[in-house]
């Protein structure tokens, strides 16, 4: 199976599962218990948060270990608004935020928190000029993606830092889909506070973190004495290992980075020259390396992720199933694109499995199925 779907999730890299089984058959105490298999147990905890804090760039008192981005997000944006001053009650989210969270916006807003959606441009981008029109003295907290999980696009995050930090708000940022993928360093980054999930890098499902400004004023939504009263719950201590495994099995990201934007540039070269009819959404700006979000016309996702099944190559729609049948994209929606558009929408995304014969496989086998479908005449012929 060649496997373009690393923005979904990815396999976890085989370190990562020795860790974790190693985790889980000799360190298995709690690391609250106060004998000697809990201190071990504290002590790779400890050792753990060590790893991560030093590969994102943060101190270990910011890593506030959680079940992964969904939480993060959540315990970002939650915590910090009940944390803020009773004046400031007012929300910014980017408005192609993950699904997940902006039901949490869409949630904040029917319990009487006012939301604001900050839009973006046709190409993906985020309107810098509304966002900073929608800043005032009453928000307490924009909450911005550093990169879009569909079209990849790379959002302005230090920018939006200083729009926020002028109107006297925070700003959280959604590093899901960046880190792993682009160079990443909390100290000299603009956030307060940084979601992350562990298996966009390789490492384990149900693991991330909230990295966390230190002195940050935060309320916690499950609260307990772990994660310094943070977060409760009895640490995930083998997930914790693995994330952190993943972490420091990284290594010079941006020299991935460099093959996979070949790669991926390579694919799209091929794949307008092979099918005119194809248009890659957000092809000129700023985007992940190894993202591509496109469309063959407007054949139906359905019959274009058919033949790549047949082809032995795993995608993704850009369409959310819904109990109607699919919906458009809210990430193209918000760009402006039609829905007879956005429903044709595919997403290739490369990762640390793709290789140079993946991307001529693709090129070789996907054309010819696909351009009968576009020219019906030439069947007939
Ligand atoms: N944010 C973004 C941008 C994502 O891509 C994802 C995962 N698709 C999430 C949040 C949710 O992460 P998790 O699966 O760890 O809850």
């Amino acid at each position: 199976m060649i496997y373009l779907d690393h923005n979904a999730t990815t396999r976890p890299a085989p370190d990562v599962v020795q860790a974790m089984v190693n985790v889980m058959s000799s360190i298995w105490a709690n690391a609250s218990s106060q004998h000697g298999p809990g201190q071990d147990a504290k002590r790779l905890l400890a050792a753990a948060r060590a790893t991560v804090a030093r590969v994102l760039g943060c101190k270990p008192v910011e890593v506030i270990f959680t079940s992964g981005a969904t939480e993060a997000n959540q315990l970002a944006v939650r915590g910090l608004l009940a944390a803020a001053e009773p004046t400031r009650r007012r929300v910014l989210f980017g408005s192609v935020e993950h699904s997940a969270h902006l039901r949490l916006a869409h949630a904040l807003a029917a319990s009487g928190v006012q939301v604001d959606y900050m839009p973006v441009l046709p190409d993906g981008t985020l309107d810098l000029a509304a966002a900073a029109a929608l800043m005032g003295a009453d928000v307490a907290l924009v909450s911005l993606m550093a990169a879009n999980n569909e079209t990849g696009v790379l959002m302005p995050t230090d920018e939006v830092a200083g729009l926020a930090h002028a109107a006297g708000a925070l700003l959280h940022v959604d590093a899901t889909q960046l880190i792993g993928k682009l160079p990443f360093d909390f100290a000299a980054c603009g956030a307060d506070a940084v979601s992350l999930s562990a298996h966009k890098f390789q490492g384990p499902k149900g693991a991330g973190a909230l990295v966390l400004r230190q002195d940050t004023p935060l309320v916690p939504q499950t609260p307990g004495s772990q994660e310094r009263k943070r977060r409760g719950g009895t640490e995930n201590l083998p997930a914790i290992a693995g994330m952190a495994a993943a972490l420091e099995l990284l290594g010079d990201v941006s020299l991935e980075a460099q093959r996979l934007a070949q790669l991926r540039d390579v694919l799209e070269a091929g794949l307008l020259h092979a099918l005119p009819q194809t248009h890659i959404w957000s092809r000129d700006v700023e985007r992940l390396p190894g993202t591509s979000y496109l469309r063959f016309g407007q054949l139906s996702v359905d019959v274009v992720l058919q033949r790549l099944d047949k082809l032995g190559v795993a995608a993704s729609s850009g369409a959310a199933c819904s109990s109607n049948g699919s919906e458009p994209s809210h990430v193209l929606t918000a760009m402006g694109v039609p829905a007879n558009e956005a429903l044709a929408a595919v997403r290739l995304s490369l990762g640390h499995s793709t290789t140079v014969a993946d991307v001529n496989y693709l090129l070789e086998t996907l054309p010819p199925l696909l351009a009968p479908l576009l020219h019906p005449e030439l069947t007939t012929i």
